[in-house]
């Protein structure tokens, strides 16, 4: 099936259900509406000329033309790319470039963020902006154009055609542009909305980025496979208008990373808005401290909130919590392998290791990208001649197949001969009462090779942690080896758009903060 199928299917068995849901200039799409203006943007795009395979890109905040311009794009076989609505000039023009973009769909400006002034300064004029009467021409054109047009086009495609670009969050180095398939992520969307057990019943509150995976594919392909309709909160991710939007539109799924999640607990009207609706939710991107997960599922009341996890490469999800896990289970591992996906733990010799052996996480079955596009030297590092992926991700397994993940080989701590996964110290040091946030890194150390460091936000009028406070909290309860050498008292973490700490630009800044 392609996602262009999928979307007549889903008009075909509900067309009056409502699809979609944009939260901030209240407007509302059933899935016959939806389809019609996917249509005629379909339809306006072929008759500006664009084919099958060109490059289209994206680059504007969540809105529902985010949506229009994804199942479009999809529908005559271009390949949408994703662009980070927070990328600046240089970013973009990396993207365009790299992507041979022939053209941007992008909004004009929002808040501060002026993209029609970043593209004119880069010289890249192929654009149309969303809202605009160029927007309204494009519309027109679609809807005095020949239907037959995107019947020929449909008629064309196959499953397994590269139609959508991803940059990587860039958490670890440079965004690099994995290349997915139809056959890629709508089965993942499919599979993560089943293991949610969606229906048509469900609303899904995704306030996470479309740009990225957890948007596009399991919130916008994994409600919309099931009928369930899709609700947009805000253009980007705001703790108090996601809140508003699950209690006005009864949703019953809602989405986000664990800083996400920390954010509405926190939100000082937390217990104005009803949440009793939710039911459900995923909880991704990054590992969750046990205590937040706990609050979400009691005081957001969503009992069967999942852990996905995953990457780009993989569209995303490689495994997933059952609806049925108890909190243990749901708390300290990432639950099993997805349906019709392979996975395997290897030591650095690429033998398969022990369960709750520590090894590389690595991943094959249909989820698995078609490579990084135009970059053969990266895709052959990353996927072996076996097909596997290899995620860069540290997992154990244990006796029932339930995975863990325990750090990124990346941030792996190497102190005098230890590997220190900085995960296990966060979860030590979040259970403090004084803590609102941690993060632990490794920094140079002539002695040990790497030392420890703990980069703390303090809960609401708490007095700053020093050294040595950490020091005599964490003897007797964590190894010696594992205790802090180093603890730095900030207000936030640097982050990647996608809500992902970005543990490089923090190796980089202790640099500078240890002189
Ligand atoms: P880049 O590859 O550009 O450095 P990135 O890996 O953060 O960035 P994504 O593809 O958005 O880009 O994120 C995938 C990564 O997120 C995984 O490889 C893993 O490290 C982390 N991750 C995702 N889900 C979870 C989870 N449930 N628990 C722990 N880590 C997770
Ligand atoms: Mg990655």
């Amino acid at each position: 099936q392609t996602i262009g199928e999928m979307l007549d299917a889903a008009v075909a068995a509900h067309p009056d259900r409502e699809a979609l849901v944009e939260c901030a200039r209240g407007r509302r799409w059933t899935f016959a509406q939806l389809r019609e203006q996917v249509d005629r943007l379909a339809l306006g795009l072929l008759t500006l000329g664009i084919q099958k395979g060109d490059r289209v890109g994206i680059w504007a905040p969540n809105c529902a033309e985010w949506v229009f311009t994804q199942y479009a794009t999809a529908r005559i076989g271009a390949i949408l790319v994703n662009v980070n609505p927070a990328y600046r000039t240089s970013e973009v023009e990396y993207v365009i470039r790299q992507s041979g973009m022939r053209l941007m769909v992008s909004a004009t400006s929002f808040r501060t963020t002026d993209y029609a002034g970043m593209l004119a300064e880069i010289g890249f004029d192929d654009v149309v902006f969303i809202g605009t009467p160029q927007w309204g021409d494009l519309l027109e054109r679609g809807r005095t154009g020949d239907p037959a047009a995107l019947d020929e086009c449909a008629a064309t495609l196959t499953f397994d055609q590269a139609i959508n670009i991803q940059y990587t969050s860039g958490t670890t180095g440079f965004p690099k542009g994995a290349t997915l398939s139809h056959h890629n992520i709508l089965n993942n969307g499919y599979f993560v909305g089943e293991g949610l057990g969606y229906t048509e019943q469900d609303r899904v509150c995704v306030p996470v980025p479309l740009y990225h995976c957890f948007g596009m594919v399991m919130g916008v392909l994994g409600g919309h496979s099931h009928g369930s309709c899709v609700v947009l909160p805000a253009p980007v991710f705001d703790a108090e208008q996601t809140l508003e939007a699950v209690h006005r539109e009864r949703c019953t799924s809602l989405y986000g990373v664990p800083t996400m999640f920390i954010a509405e607990l926190a939100h000082p009207r937390f217990d104005e808005f009803d949440l009793t609706s939710l039911r459900t939710g995923v909880m991704a991107g990054s590992p969750c401290p046990v205590e937040v997960m706990e609050r979400v599922i009691e005081r957001m009341h969503m009992p069967e909130v999942a852990i996905c996890y995953g990457m780009t490469e993989t569209s995303p999800v490689s495994t997933m919590t059952s609806r049925n896990d108890d909190v243990q289970a749901r708390t300290q591992t990432i639950g099993t392998v997805m349906p019709f996906v392979e996975v395997k733990v290897i030591d650095g010799e690429g033998l398969v290791v022990r369960r709750g052996v520590p090894g590389e996480f690595c991943t094959r079955g249909y989820s698995v990208m078609l490579g990084y596009w135009d970059d053969p030297e990266r895709t052959a590092e990353a996927i072996d001649a076996g097909r596997w992926m290899h995620t860069g991700d540290i997992a154990t397994m244990d006796a029932d197949g339930r995975l863990n993940i325990v750090g990124r080989t990346k941030d792996m701590i190497l102190r005098g001969g230890e590997n220190i996964y900085p995960r296990e110290i966060e979860e030590f040091l979040y259970r403090h009462p004084d803590v609102g946030d941690v993060q632990v890194i490794g920094v140079p150390d002539e002695r040990y090779g790497e030392e420890i460091m703990a980069w703390i936000v303090m809960r609401p009028g708490a007095e700053p942690l020093t050294v040595a406070a950490i020091r005599e909290y964490s003897t007797g309860r964590l190894a010696h080896f594992k205790i802090p050498r180093y603890v730095h008292i900030v207000d936030g973490f640097p982050m990647t758009v996608t809500g992902k700490v970005r543990k490089v630009e923090m190796r980089e800044m202790a640099r500078d903060i240890l002189g």
